[in-house]
């Protein structure tokens, strides 16, 4: 059984689901193509309805649905509860502004009458979903909120590990009044990839992932000439300058390398900090990761959750091991780790070269990676150093050079004195190894709809 749920503090074995036959796939793209003929013709004021039923009963049954999230992938119930916030939140904007975000544009263009150049926006049809765990529900909703409210249906392929919270959301959707086919859940295998993206009922595919899932969902759309977006890995840069207030990036360091286990893609992976602050930053940052208590994420008292699979943590394991292979010095932090979950120890890598595989690598877990850098423009040129480009922060309190700074390093995100955040109103993507096009606000609805021309002249 490929799909299970195995709660990562005990070990227990939730619930197992059987994969999806090749019957069971083409029957849903059929299912999801005759609800797209109506859903498509469906009015706003009722998809919008439908959104906000949806955000409504998970705000009524928020604790039920954070239960699920943190049994099935070991995130505190504090962060639990506040992802079923922030999913809310998302069908929130688009119950309120996805009409007017959907509204024909009018250009003007010389030597046509005034209104007479207009762009609509038209629902493509069936959308292929591929879903990462670590936020099991923000991340169906991501996509599933703006393309809903712009007419599309959704095929939803997630994580292996988190079935349970597939099958919550299929259910949700359903009790919210959205019609039969709109939205589906399937469990389907890595090689049915190419049975759903060949389909030509199939009109695209929105994967967030690794780079390996990127790259294989990606070439296969190519082939089948489907449009993709890919929301990929991240090692993101947290630059602290010399005019910066420390306890306020310490305290945020800790944080933003620390929540959600230390497994987000724009998790302050890689703390560029320049010399002058470089001392006092590291003994104080040693002692606010000291303090994380690691436990049982149902216990609103601890603070560092345990990662997603037992797996997780050999990874990292070895990568950690690979590190300090290859010259960068290792600190372990904190209590042992507890007898029970799949905890990996705080630790803290200095002294980590360009030719270390660390200096280029996504850690997904409880390691910070940290540079002593000379100045501004070093701190630039490390932040600068990965193949990714999602997120980054940058700690002064000069903010015009806050701004110029954040203006050098290439990534889709920038945020000022605070880590890069995740809301549901600022728009989410990356560039280069990062991945390609955006989620949220209407860059995300534009992203699968035809934007077609109507001009007379
Ligand atoms: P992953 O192994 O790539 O899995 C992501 C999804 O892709 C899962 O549903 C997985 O299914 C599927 N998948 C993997 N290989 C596939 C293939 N060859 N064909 C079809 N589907 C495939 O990534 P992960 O370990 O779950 O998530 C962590 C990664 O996601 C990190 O790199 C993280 O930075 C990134 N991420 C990015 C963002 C963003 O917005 N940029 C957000 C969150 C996470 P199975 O589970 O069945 O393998």
């Amino acid at each position: 059984m490929a799909y299970q749920s195995i709660n990562p503090y005990t070990g227990e074995l939730i619930e197992s689901f059987d994969t999806a036959t090749d019957d069971e796939v083409r029957c849903a793209i059929t299912k999801a193509d005759e609800a797209f003929q109506s859903w498509k013709e469906t009015s706003f004021a009722k998809r919008a309805e439908i959104l906000a039923n949806i955000a409504r009963i998970l705000r009524e049954r928020h604790t039920d649905y954070a239960r699920i999230l943190t049994t099935d992938m070991g995130k505190l119930i504090g962060e639990a509860e506040a992802e079923v916030e922030l999913t809310a939140k998302m069908l929130d904007y688009y119950v309120e502004h996805g009409e007017e975000e959907l509204q024909p544009r009018t250009i003007h263009v010389e030597g046509f009458p005034d209104g007479k150049v207009k762009l609509d926006y038209e629902p493509l049809g069936v959308l292929y979903m591929v879903e990462p765990w670590n936020f099991p529900y923000y991340q169906i909703v991501r996509v599933a909120a703006p393309q809903l409210i712009a007419g599309n249906t959704l095929l939803l392929k997630h994580a292996s590990n988190v079935p349970r919270s597939a099958v919550a959301f299929e259910k949700l959707f359903k009790e919210a009044g959205l019609p039969d086919g709109v939205f589906t859940n399937l469990f389907a295998s890595h090689d049915q990839n190419e049975l759903i993206l060949a389909d030509p009922r199939v009109k695209g595919v929105a994967l967030t992932g690794s780079e390996g899932a990127g790259a294989a969902i990606a070439s296969t759309a190519g082939k089948y000439l489907k449009k993709s977006t890919l929301e990929l890995g991240g090692s993101d840069p947290f630059i602290i300058l010399e005019d910066a207030n420390l306890d306020k990036a310490v305290n945020w360091a800790v944080i933003g390398r620390h929540w959600n286990g230390g497994q987000v893609c724009v998790s302050s992976k890689r703390i560029i900090v320049v010399d002058s602050l470089y001392d006092e930053f590291l003994e104080k940052y040693r002692a606010g990761v000291a303090k994380l208590r690691m436990g049982d994420p149902l216990d609103p008292s601890t603070t560092l959750a345990p990662l997603s699979t037992q797996s997780a943590v050999d990874i990292l394991d070895k990568q950690v091991k690979e590190a300090i292979k290859h010259g960068a010095h290792a600190e372990r932090l904190g209590d042992p780790v507890p007898q029970t979950g799949a905890f990996y120890q705080p630790t803290i890598l200095t002294g980590i070269t360009p030719d270390n595989p660390a200096y280029t690598t996504e850690m997904f877990g409880p390691v910070s990676s940290i540079y002593r850098v000379k100045d501004e423009a070093e701190a630039i040129k490390v932040a600068n150093g990965t193949p990714f480009g999602l997120g980054g922060s940058v700690f002064t309190e000069d903010s015009a050079r806050a701004w110029d700074v954040s203006r050098k390093i290439t990534t889709g995100m920038m945020f000022i004195n605070h880590p890069t955040g995740v809301k549901a109103d600022i728009p989410f993507g990356g560039v280069n190894r990062s991945g390609y096009g955006h989620e949220l606000i209407d860059l995300g609805i534009h992203e699968f709809v035809n934007i077609k021309v109507i001009a007379e002249p």
